[in-house]
């Protein structure tokens, strides 16, 4: 039995007030959940040692939206695995689509980031997902397999044991269109019989997350597909009552 998961991904949001009246808010009203479901929120790079204050002994963990693939060095900018380590992040968010689009992260810098991230102990949180160009191509499971390929090949199956999978169909993030529960439940499908193809017991274990468009009134749908596992919430995990009711959906 799978126990769900949430994650929020407050992208490029939030500030010091917002975030201390947003986690109060969400801390308060999940902590009779977690028997269930479990939570956590990815935050800016900034906002980490505050975060980590405001959740450390309470039911949602924290964590990160990115990371370097690279240990140390000049790399300007960049944050790396070992830094994470020091905000006690569980989970780090790898390849959204928006890094993969507007930063250029190809699959194999995904793996190296993947690879990096698990030897310093955090939890990835790997990102696929096709476009709406791929999709109306009728190419999304050979997009979803070259991404999860990416993995295997490069770290090995073994990687999926201390990871969480993430499906984001590209063109259902941020646009309010959200992949019908069917849809998304195919996808998830076919995500645990690659994984199982290779490794059952690793596949019966994963945790793959929805993620595109969920909101308070879709989360309980989609979260009752088998293969859906809980969700990677962007726009409404930056408000209280909406990421709550989602953490509820899961919590069923
Ligand atoms: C995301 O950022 O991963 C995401 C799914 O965003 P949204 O929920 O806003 O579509």
């Amino acid at each position: 039995m799978r126990k769900k998961l949430v994650v929020g991904n407050w992208k490029m949001h939030g500030n010091l007030l917002e975030n201390r009246q947003l986690l109060e808010s969400v801390v308060t009203n999940v902590s009779n959940m977690h028997e269930k479901a479990q939570f956590a929120v990815c935050v800016p790079f900034p906002y980490l040692p505050s975060v980590q204050a405001m959740l450390q002994n309470t039911s949602v963990s924290w964590g990160a939206q990115n990371l370097s693939q690279f240990d140390k060095g000049a790399y300007t900018g960049e944050v790396s695995s070992g830094m994470l380590v020091d905000f006690a992040c569980d989970f780090v968010i790898v390849g959204h689509s928006e890094r993969r689009s507007i930063y250029g992260e190809t699959n194999e810098v995904v793996a190296e980031k993947c690879a990096a991230a698990q030897r310093a102990g955090i939890t990835p949180i790997l990102c696929v997902g096709e476009t709406y160009e791929q999709r109306e191509a009728g190419i999304t499971e050979k997009i979803i397999k070259e991404q999860l390929d990416a993995i295997i090949q490069s770290i090995g199956i073994d990687f999926f044991n201390q990871a969480v999978i993430a499906y984001e169909p590209v063109w259902a993030i941020g646009t309010g269109k959200t992949a019908s529960p069917q849809q998304a439940q195919d996808v998830h499908a076919f995500i645990r019989k690659i994984i199982a193809n290779q490794n059952s017991v690793i596949a019966d274990v994963l945790l793959i997350l929805y993620g595109g468009s969920v909101k308070a009134s879709n989360a309980q749908e989609l979260f009752m597909m088998p293969d859906i596992d809980g969700g990677l919430i962007g726009g409404a995990s930056l408000v209280a009552d909406d990421f709550v009711a989602i953490c509820r959906a899961a919590s069923q």
